[in-house]
């Protein structure tokens, strides 16, 4: 018998915990795990399926910080290396380096000169990035390339001054990731449920005793135990937060919306930078993504969409950083988007601190704390803070991640290309699906494996996974409509264009 590493609600209703987490994106998981990993009792719950909001649509760049330098802002930089060190050496198996390039058209820091400046300071602050890395995942020093190296092809050449070069890591399976952070919780006694939306706070006298959380298709309510409390619900955590302490969070910060183009185009070699003309120029990262490109990423005004024009405004940008590439609708393969809290006075541009609260110093229930993150990269930092706000310093008792198991060898989890060609262990499969709680093809294909990263033949593909799965053919047939919805933005890419100019960052 299979131990699950994903339950029904009702099995965390059984008995106390010594933290709850609301949320299942990255900061939730990576919360949940900090708090197993310090010995605590922990339920995490995920409203709909786990890792499937805002953490889907990352870029999946580990950010090393070098932009931090450009506003001398060295703390910031040394941790965001320490953390993209963290998720190399932790998950060697999913991540891998990633070489980037910057175009140097003659800006600020976008000089050959001053970039060299801030790669010797990145090398220094650098100097312990390998630390405890294995081989394959060690990153090498910075260095500034001339325009004749062939290291971007897709940069506009006319100024090119040369090439800024240096190494980041890149996310393989942000899906295995989040699931192989839920097997690591399990492992430690923890206990994690999806389709499990927190819908009040208990509380007795100004002190947390739990939360209520609801089953969305049935409507049954369960009651979990907890002195202990820790809002990470990402985009939707100042809401959950009003609703448990509506007295003590003060104002909302305005949302933007985020999003990436996959490209029907060949992956570039490694993260290749490329930006519209001016000292003002957008710039874009064009990074591999299983044989494809995907670019990104841009960042728009409130929280619908992204709607055609937004696309076609992102396409044009694109044709203008990168003309080679000559884009038209019909190489977008999908749209990933998601929505981020953004600045007060500039609210298309997204917010770059993490904010924790701790609802009790401001009057609020003793025991609660809401944490809203800013980057998959820095998420495991800010969650480590967010869980000493909650539980106080602690020790870390539990260091190493559980060794990979057969079910995950069997089954080349990360690979779309493979899933094409294999000829399935149907049963390893059905042992996945149950142990890491699938309801649907969408929650195997897209967030329990890589498998349906290439939007190209899906269909087909779903219909062998549902076969091999055992399940029914309407059953097969009603799932895959929610596989190929997963596409563009329906609707005439010929729509007005959006009224700003599209920001975008690096
Ligand atoms: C297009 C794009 C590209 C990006 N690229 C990068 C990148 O390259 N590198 C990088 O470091 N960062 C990147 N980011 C930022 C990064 O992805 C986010 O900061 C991060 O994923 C946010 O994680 P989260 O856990 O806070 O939010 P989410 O992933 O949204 O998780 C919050 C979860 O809470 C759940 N929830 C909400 N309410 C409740 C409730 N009442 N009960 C239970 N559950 C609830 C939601 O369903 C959701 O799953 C990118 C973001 C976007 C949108």
């Amino acid at each position: 018998m299979i131990e699950p590493t994903v339950r029904p609600l009702a099995d965390l209703a059984q008995r106390d915990h010594d933290v709850i987490v609301i949320g299942g994106g990255i900061h939730g998981c990576l919360a949940a795990l900090d708090a197993s990993r310090r010995g605590l009792r922990v339920a995490l719950i995920e409203r709909d399926d786990l890792g499937g909001s805002t953490s889907w649509a990352s870029h999946r760049i580990l950010h090393g910080g070098l932009r931090y330098l450009q506003s001398l802002d060295f703390a910031r930089a040394r941790a965001s290396i320490a953390e993209r060190r963290w998720y190399l050496r932790t998950f060697p198996d999913l991540t891998e380096p990633l070489r980037c390039t910057l175009p140097l058209y003659g800006d600020g820091l976008r000089r050959p000169l001053p970039f060299r400046a801030a790669l010797t300071a990145n090398a220094i602050i650098g100097a312990r990035r390998n630390a405890g890395v294995p081989r394959a995942n060690k990153l090498p020093i910075g260095t500034v390339a001339r325009p004749s190296d062939d290291v971007n092809p897709h940069a506009r050449r006319d100024g090119l001054l040369g090439f800024g070069v240096w190494h980041d890591g890149l996310i393989r399976s942000h899906a295995r990731l989040t699931m192989e952070t839920v097997r690591w919780i399990a492992h430690l006694g923890g206990m994690v449920a999806r389709d499990a939306r927190a819908v009040s706070l208990r509380t007795s006298r100004g002190g947390v005793t739990g939360v209520v959380a609801c089953d969305p298709a049935t409507g049954i309510e369960h009651a979990l135990k907890s002195a202990v409390v820790i809002n990470a619900a990402g985009p939707w955590c100042h809401e959950l937060a009003s609703a448990f302490d509506p007295a003590g969070t003060g104002a909302s910060s305005p949302r933007s919306i985020a999003f990436n183009l996959l490209l029907d185009r060949p992956a570039p070699n490694g993260a290749q930078a490329v930006s519209t003309p001016g000292p003002d120029g957008h710039t874009y990262f064009l990074v591999p993504r299983h044989g494809m490109m995907m670019a990104g990423t841009t960042h728009a005004e409130g929280d619908a969409g992204p709607s055609p024009a937004h696309v076609r405004a992102m396409l044009d940008g694109l044709n203008r950083a990168a003309p080679s590439l000559e884009l038209s609708a019909d190489d977008v393969l999908r749209v990933d988007s998601g929505v981020l809290r953004s600045i007060p006075n500039d609210p298309a541009e997204p917010a770059d601190r993490a904010v924790i609260v701790d609802h009790a110093r401001a009057g609020g229930p003793a025991g609660l704390v809401s944490l809203s993150g800013v980057k998959y990269t820095t998420a495991r930092a800010d969650a480590a803070s967010a869980v000493a706000f909650a539980v106080g310093r602690r020790r870390l008792v539990h260091r190493d991640r559980p060794p990979a198991d057969a079910l995950t060898r069997d089954l080349n989890l990360t690979d779309p290309a493979w899933a094409r060609r294999a000829d399935w262990d149907a049963a390893a499969l059905r042992a996945l699906a149950e142990r890491e709680g699938v309801r649907t093809l969408a929650d195997l294909m897209f967030r329990r494996t890589e498998w349906g990263q290439d939007p190209r033949g899906l269909e087909a593909l779903g219909e062998r996974v549902g076969r091999a799965l055992g399940w029914e053919t309407t059953r097969i047939g009603q799932d895959l409509s929610d596989l190929v919805q997963a596409g563009p933005p329906a609707g005439p890419m010929s729509d007005p264009e959006p009224s700003a100019e599209e920001p975008a960052t690096p």
